[in-house]
Formats: structure tokens, C-alpha cells, sequence
């Protein structure tokens, strides 16, 4: 919450506990997380769309987490965009790619983005990392290709939680993200019949999430806007970002792991390298005499 006021611009997600606990929801902007996928990739409107949505609830995801735990989502599809990678950690920072950032579709019939068009069928894979040796792993087929309905799909069908899953992202002429966020609601064991029915009855209303932010809501103000008449108990607010892990040094490591063998070759034939980080396309190069010296170090640690 430090550093965070209403009315920031920045990106951020609240958790919160609506109906007196009976009902756990979460919002977020997510605009520039988006926007930053978006440049980063090379991702036409499509694919930004796509990754955009699926990097939201991956965000949800990792703040159900307690540090440091951190939760993977895989979508692996035959639609034009292959497959969608994404990470997110407990603090609200996020990372992912597409298997094919260049998917630009025309409108669906509603007139919005054809994110279904770019997923097509597959599967939906969530995995939590607990630090511990066996991590949970779930999995669904996709029922839509629209992300938000497969997640909600993933919710009910592997964890046996009743969910709203509502994600948006809008693109502007010139391929830049102008606005991007969701909303997850899920209904608690014991819940009432008169709460389900007036979340059912809310979300069917409820008007595009990326319009709403596009127009200046906040994650409370997506809150209160599905919420209604019931009360709403705000937990937390966190900031969300666009943030990778990589490194030059892990990919040196990386480099040391290949072998002395295969580090000489790639000294002798090109002289450098160049490696790409494949979740924020971050480029890494090493020149002959960095090479050289990883390749004294992976001699040395093979003796
Ligand atoms: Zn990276």
C-alpha cells in the first residue's frame, strides 16, 4: 500500500471480501502491464488482447500466493497465436509471452477483439509453485478461447469454486494498450442462494471491464461497480507491474551449463552471442571475451 494513493496512475489490484465474507474478489488495472507486453513482444492487437487478459488473471492468481510462492499459467491452443506463457508472484508482478506475437484478427461479430479467433481449442494449464517438491498443477479444456471463460471454466471445474471471471483489453488504432483490467469474483463455501443471485444477476450487467477503466475506474471503483448492494471489505492494494527475472549473470550461468564444448563452437563459428529472453524479449550479448572467460569457467567446472 506504501507509495500507492487513489487516483495514481500506476497499475494495481485489490483484494477484497464482499456480502460479509460470503464472496472473494479481486480487481486490477492492468493497462500498462499490458502496454509494456505489448512493445516488448512485438504483439499485434490480437495477441495483445490474448496475452493481456491472461497476464490479468495470472495477477489474481499470484495475489491469492503468499511470498514466495509464484503460480505459471500455460494455454496451449491451435489458434493462430500457438500458445500463452505467464507468471506472477504474490507482490503483483507479472511476466509472460505468446508463441506467436503477430496475430491480428478482424473484429468478432460483437465488434470487439477476436481474442477466441487467436486461442482457438487447447487446454488450460495452472501451476502453483509452493517452493515445496510437488507443485500443484491443474489443468482444463478451454471452453471459449476468450480467457476470461476459461478461467472461470478452470476455477469451477478443478478447485470447485463458482466464479466470475470478467477481463478486457482495448487497443488503440495505432497498437498501443489503452486500457486494460479484470475482475474475479468467487462465491465462498456456505454463501446464500440471495447473494449467488445477486452476483449472477450483477455480472450479467456488468459493462466491458476495459471501458470502464478506459473511462478512469480504479480497481475499487470496478469493486463497487459489480458489488452493488452488497458491502464490500477492501483486504489490500498492491501495486501490479511488467517484471522479469532475468539477468545477464542467470543467462551467463545458463551459458557455463551448456559445456565447454558447445561454448568453444559457438566462440569459433560466431564470436558472440546473442540471447533473447523469451518473457520479456529482453536481449543479452556476450562478445568473444566475455564468451572466453565463461568458457575458462565451464573448463574449469568440468574438472
Ligand atoms: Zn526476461
Amino acid at each position: 500500500m506504501a507509495g500507492y494513493r487513489n487516483g495514481d496512475l500506476g497499475d494495481h489490484l485489490v483484494q477484497a471480501l464482499l456480502a460479509d465474507g460470503q464472496v472473494r474478489a479481486l480487481a486490477a488495472v492492468t493497462t500498462r502491464t499490458v502496454e509494456e507486453a505489448r512493445w516488448r513482444h512485438d504483439l499485434y492487437p490480437t495477441a495483445a488482447a490474448a496475452l493481456g487478459r491472461t497476464l490479468t488473471v495470472t495477477a489474481f492468481l499470484g495475489a491469492m500466493l503468499k511470498a514466495p510462492q509464484k503460480v505459471f499459467v500455460e494455454i496451449v491452443c491451435d489458434g493462430p497465436i500457438k500458445s500463452l506463457h505467464t507468471q506472477a508472484d504474490a507482490e503483483g508482478r507479472v511476466r509472460g509471452y505468446v508463441g506467436n506475437p503477430h496475430v491480428d484478427l478482424p473484429a468478432n461479430a460483437k465488434g470487439k477483439l477476436d481474442v477466441a479467433g487467436a486461442v482457438g481449442n487447447g487446454k488450460l494449464y495452472v501451476i502453483r509453485d509452493p517452493g515445496l517438491r510437488e507443485p500443484y498443477r491443474g489443468f482444463v479444456p478451454l471452453v471459449s478461447g476468450e480467457i476470461g471463460e476459461d478461467f472461470a471454466h478452470y476455477f469451477l471445474r478443478s478447485e470447485q469454486t463458482p466464479s466470475v471471471v470478467a477481463v478486457g483489453v482495448l487497443v488503440q488504432p495505432d497498437h498501443r494498450v489503452r486500457a486494460a483490467g479484470g475482475l474475479l469474483l468467487q462465491v465462498m463455501p456456505g454463501a446464500s442462494d440471495a447473494v449467488i443471485s445477486i452476483l449472477e444477476r450483477r455480472a450479467r450487467e456488468l459493462p466491458p471491464i476495459s471501458s470502464a477503466v478506459d473511462q478512469g475506474k480504479d480497481a475499487e471503483g470496478l469493486l463497487s461497480m459489480v458489488a452493488g448492494e452488497l458491502d464490500v471489505r477492501v483486504l489490500r492494494r498492491l501495486p501490479v507491474q511488467f517484471k522479469c527475472s532475468c539477468s545477464k549473470e542467470r543467462f551467463e550461468r545458463a551459458l557455463i551449463a551448456l559445456g565447454e564444448e558447445e561454448l568453444r563452437d559457438m566462440l569459433e563459428t560466431d564470436g558472440s552471442a546473442e540471447l533473447v529472453c523469451h518473457f520479456c524479449s529482453e536481449v543479452y550479448r556476450f562478445d568473444a571475451k566475455e564468451l572466453s572467460a565463461l568458457l575458462k569457467a565451464a573448463a574449469h567446472r568440468q574438472q
